[in-house]
């Protein structure tokens, strides 16, 4: 397993990573929804979440739309 430092900054290019858990909630994004997306691989999570979002609320989010979710989380 990668050190999560090493992959946030291969896959997001973000220089300070202050967690490793990377975590999004459905509910942030104005779904009444309780799923929650969360894996210390950001990659995954942005998969996880892109999915739910898609199969569930019928919006599909593209990669770099979701990779900002998670940057401005920060
Ligand atoms: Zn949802």
């Amino acid at each position: 397993m990668l050190h999560c430092a090493t992959l946030w900054t291969a896959k997001l290019n973000f220089m300070s990573a202050m967690d490793c858990m990377v975590k999004l909630v459905c509910k942030d994004y104005g779904f009444e929804c309780n799923f929650v997306a969360d894996d210390d691989d950001p990659t995954n999570v942005i998969v996880k979440f892109g999915k739910h979002t898609t199969e569930e609320h019928g919006i599909e989010y593209s990669k770099e739309a979701i990779m900002q979710f998670i940057l401005r989380r920060s």
